[in-house]
């Protein structure tokens, strides 16, 4: 077993963030988190310890929208179009190790060609790759030509749309993730278009929950996104309200409906976001704020993978969040539990707590003052493993990062205690550092 502690945890449950933190971690699992004075004795005594010192320990992050055979750079899609499947099997488990070192735990992929999400985070779980554990969709459902039709996912009518939900199922797969409006991304799709009838979306979620499945709309216009909340899907990709001008319009009564029915919606802000953001016009400004404000539960994504994201410049769309107003703990719920019960994989992972995996980051800083702190990464535990070398995560300006550490973690402030300080939201008290044996009944 080992022991990590530091200055400070944010276990990601209702305690918000615990001054002087530990997390005791068993094979796979955590067995223990909470005050470092309150750890069982018997516990602390069989762990090797590793003393983060003044580090932040958090919930590792959940990347809830990514596409693993897109490779972030510009014309990724027409790369993916060219390869073979090897190739796209490989690049996969690259852009999934990338996604890891950045202190991506778990991740959603949402479109890849043909059974390649499955193929791929089957090898993970075995253990054969590294990379976050994976919740992955099938070719998404498209129309023929339309948005994404090249993965492999176009389909004409109702019965041809259940089968193929029939066909995803028993290949496997999590989610079923349909285009129902157009993307920019395919040459002839119109973003704020509709692809399908209300029967052929309803027909999809119908069979998908006959599968037990969830359902992800991809819905930039804003009479997909109403089809998309009529049809009862589980979460709205982008959610853009895109009128036909190209212009972002919120509507409002609409989105008292996705918070009324409590649509998990992931916006996809990324790099290329906080990249441009302040040379945005304000009517192509995304439509977070008035999804905050009117409390739809949002959810962390990025579409990794698409022309100018990078799988590793995570942690930018985080920013960009904040960019956009979103608080701090908001974001980072955002990021973790929020994500993780949209994802439904909630009871297991996602939180610091006792039973979970052993899921979880330290950054240099509080990130719940500043989610910027997620930037200096300085180690990564992914299903009890320690990640080496974390990667160097970009700046704003998509270069610059910190290093990774040299070496093993220490603690750095054990020889001068600081003095009692407050930290956002975590009172730190140097002479809570140290644990407090109590005795147990029973205990020798
Ligand atoms: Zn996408």
């Amino acid at each position: 077993m080992r022991y990590y502690t530091a200055d400070r945890l944010i276990t990601g449950d209702s305690d918000g963030c615990v001054p002087y933190g530990g997390v005791l971690v068993d094979g796979e699992l955590i067995r223990w988190a909470g005050p470092d004075r309150d750890v069982p004795r018997h516990l602390r005594q069989r762990s090797e310890h590793v003393a983060l010192g003044p580090l932040t320990l958090l919930p590792g992050l959940i990347d809830s929208h990514v596409h693993l055979a897109l490779d972030g750079a510009p014309g990724a899609m027409d790369r993916m179009r060219g390869a073979t499947a090897d190739e796209l099997y490989a690049l996969m488990l690259r852009n999934a190790a990338e996604l890891l070192t950045a202190g991506v735990t778990t991740a959603r992929d949402l479109g890849a060609p043909g059974g390649l999400g499955v193929r791929v985070r089957d090898t993970i779980r075995s253990g054969l790759a590294p990379g976050p554990d994976l919740v992955v969709s099938g070719a998404p459902l498209t129309v023929p030509d339309g948005h994404c039709w090249f993965m492999g996912g176009a389909r004409v009518g109702e019965r041809a749309l259940r089968q193929a939900v029939r066909d995803q199922a028993r290949a496997g797969v999590d989610v079923i993730k349909v285009m129902v409006t157009g993307g920019a991304l395919t040459r002839g799709s119109t973003s704020w278009q509709g692809q399908f009838t209300a029967q052929e979306l309803a027909a999809i979620v119908d069979e998908a929950a006959l599968a037990g499945l969830p359902v992800a709309a991809h819905a930039h216009g804003t009479e997909g996104i109403a089809a998309s909340v009529r049809a009862g899907v589980h979460t709205i990709e982008h959610c853009s309200f895109l009128d036909p001008s190209g212009a972002i319009v919120p509507d409002q009564g609409l989105i008292l409906r996705l918070a009324a029915d409590g649509v998990h919606v992931c916006p996809t802000i990324s790099v290329r976001f906080t990249e441009r953001w302040d040379r945005r016009a304000p009517d192509r400004l995304p439509a977070l704020p008035a999804l905050y404000r009117q409390g739809v539960p949002v959810i962390a994504g990025t579409d990794a993978g698409t022309d100018g994201a990078p799988h590793r410049a995570y942690v930018e769309g985080l920013i960009g969040m904040a960019q956009l107003g979103l608080p701090p703990e908001e974001i980072l719920t955002a990021a973790t539990s929020r994500a993780a019960r949209a994802l439904r994989v909630e009871t297991l992972t996602g939180r610091v707590v006792s039973g979970l995996r052993a899921d979880f980051i330290a950054v240099e800083g509080d990130p719940l003052r500043d989610v910027s702190a997620l930037r200096a990464l300085r180690l990564v535990i992914a299903r009890g493993r320690e990640v080496r070398s974390p990667f160097r995560t970009p700046g704003a300006n998509g270069g610059r990062g910190d290093p990774a550490p040299q070496g093993r973690l220490e603690a750095r402030s054990a020889a001068s205690p600081p003095s009692p300080r407050t930290l956002g939201s975590c009172t730190v008290n140097p002479h809570h550092r140290r644990p407090v044996p109590r005795p147990r009944p029973g205990a020798t």
